[in-house]
């Protein structure tokens, strides 16, 4: 029942795990693939994982969290900023 996710599959997501604690945290799928390699799955980022706040590594639960592409699109729009600046000019400071 339980069928682990492999990472590459899931790129674009977020994970967010929750520690017996009540501690949760969220991880990008690509900054997990990144430490624990490719084919890994959502199970081993589980397996991984140590919490921040009382540094068990016991996960009570794991979320799936789809965060979608706003980053790189925001970061495709910056460039254009510029070109509408031009009369933006009346103040100096010198
Ligand atoms: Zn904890």
């Amino acid at each position: 029942m339980k069928r682990p996710t492999l990472l590459a599959t899931i790129r674009s997501h977020h994970l967010y795990l929750e520690c017996a604690c009540g501690r949760g945290a969220e991880v990008s799928v690509l900054s997990a693939i990144g430490r624990i390699g490719h084919s890994a799955n959502v199970g081993d980022v589980v397996d991984k994982a140590r919490c921040a706040a009382c540094g068990a590594k016991s996960v009570k639960g794991v979320r799936i969290v789809y965060k979608g592409a706003s980053d790189t699109a925001m970061a495709g729009a910056a460039g254009k900023v510029d070109h509408d600046r031009e009369d933006d000019g009346g103040v100096s400071d010198w």
